[in-house]
C-alpha cells in the first residue's frame, strides 16, 4: 500500500483563494486593510524564512504586513515596549501581532506572549485565548493545530469517533491539537490519547491510532512498525538535513499508512494560512 497524500499546499491555496474574496469585502466595507505586525528578534535563519512566508501570504490575500525587528541582544523590556506600542497602535491600524518564536534564551517567551493584546493574538497563544479554546468558545485558534484540523476536514477525513493519538505535548502544537480534536462537534468528537517523552512503550500507543499526529522534533522518529496499517498520519516535524527537509516520520511509513502529510507541503503551508485566517478574524473583531 502507498499512502494517499494529504496535500497541505493545495488545501492552503484553496483557503487563500476564499480568503482573498473575504479580505476584498472587508476592505470595501470598512475602508481599512487587515494588517499583521511581524516581530522578529535576532537573526535565526529559519525564523527569517518563516516570517518571509507569512509576509508573502499576507500579500497573496490582499492584506498588509508591517515588519518589526530587534537585535538578538535586545532586552525583554525593549520587546515588551514594542508590543505595548503595537497593542495601542491608533494612527496606523495593526489588527494582528505575530511574535516569531523561538525568542533568545534571555527573554521569557511566556511573559512576552501574555503581553500581546488577546484581541490581536493571532497566534492564539495568550492565556485568554487558550482558555476560550479549552472551553470550546474560541476566539483565535493556534495556527498549526487549527491548520491540521482543517486539512483533515477538507481532505474528507472523518474525525468524529476515531481514535487520535497525538505524540508531543507542547503548548503550541501537541496540547492544543488534542484539545481541538476532542471538542464536541463535527470537526472534533475524537477519542484522544496524548503521548510524550515519558510515555513508556510509545509504539503500543501509536499502533492504536486511526489518526496519528506526530509533533516531537525528532527527525524520522516514527517508523512503519509504530503505525497501524491504513492509519492517517500527520507529520508536523520539520528538519533541515543534508538530504533535504524531513519530518518526524520516516518516509517508509508511506507504505503502511492510508493517508500521510508530506514534508514539505503538508502542515507548513496550512500553518501560515491559518495565521492569515486569524488576522482577518482579528480585523473583523476590532471593527
Ligand atoms: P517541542 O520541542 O516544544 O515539543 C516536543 C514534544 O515532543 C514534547 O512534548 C516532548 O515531550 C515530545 N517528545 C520529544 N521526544 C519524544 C520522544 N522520543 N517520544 C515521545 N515524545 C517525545 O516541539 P514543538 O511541538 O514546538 O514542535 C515539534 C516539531 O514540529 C518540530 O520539529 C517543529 O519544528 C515542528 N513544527 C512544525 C510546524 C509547522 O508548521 N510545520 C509548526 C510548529 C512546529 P516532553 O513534553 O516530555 O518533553
Amino acid at each position: 500500500m502507498t499512502a494517499k497524500i494529504l496535500d497541505g499546499k493545495l488545501v492552503a491555496r484553496q483557503i487563500r483563494e476564499e480568503l482573498r474574496d473575504d479580505v476584498a469585502d472587508f476592505i470595501q466595507n470598512n475602508g481599512e486593510v487587515p494588517t499583521l505586525a511581524t516581530v522578529l528578534v535576532g537573526e535565526d535563519p529559519a525564523s527569517e524564512v518563516y516570517v518571509r512566508n507569512k509576509v508573502r501570504g499576507c500579500e497573496q490575500v490582499g492584506m498588509q504586513s508591517r515588519g518589526f525587528r530587534l537585535p538578538a541582544d535586545a532586552s525583554q523590556d525593549d520587546l515588551l515596549s514594542l508590543i505595548a506600542k503595537l497593542n495601542r497602535s491608533k494612527d496606523e491600524p495593526i489588527h494582528g501581532i505575530l511574535v516569531q518564536l523561538p525568542l533568545p534564551k534571555h527573554i521569557d517567551a511566556a511573559r512576552v506572549l501574555q503581553a500581546v493584546s488577546p484581541m490581536k493574538d493571532v497566534d492564539g497563544f495568550h492565556p485568554d485565548n487558550v482558555g476560550r479554546m479549552v472551553q470550546g468558545r474560541p476566539r483565535y485558534l493556534p495556527c498549526t493545530p487549527f491548520g491540521i484540523q482543517q486539512l483533515l476536514v477538507r481532505s474528507g477525513i472523518e474525525i468524529p469517533g476515531r481514535h487520535v493519538v497525538v505524540v508531543g505535548r507542547s503548548d503550541t502544537v501537541g496540547k492544543p491539537m488534542a484539545l481541538l480534536l476532542m471538542q464536541r462537534g463535527a470537526e472534533g468528537d475524537a477519542t484522544v490519547t496524548v503521548c510524550h517523552s515519558k510515555t513508556p512503550d510509545l509504539a503500543a500507543f501509536t499502533r492504536q491510532a486511526e489518526i496519528l499526529v506526530v509533533a516531537i522534533g525528532q527527525p524520522r522518529f516514527v517508523t512503519p512498525d509504530m503505525v497501524r496499517p491504513g492509519a492517517v498520519v500527520v507529520d508536523v516535524g520539520i528538519h533541515r538535513t543534508e538530504s533535504g527537509l524531513v519530518g518526524d516520520v520516516d518516509s517508509a511509513v508511506n507504505e503502511v499508512a492510508g493517508h500521510i502529510t508530506p514534508v514539505p507541503g503538508g502542515v507548513g503551508p496550512m500553518t501560515v494560512t491559518m495565521l492569515l485566517v486569524n488576522t482577518l478574524a482579528a480585523a473583523r473583531q476590532q471593527q
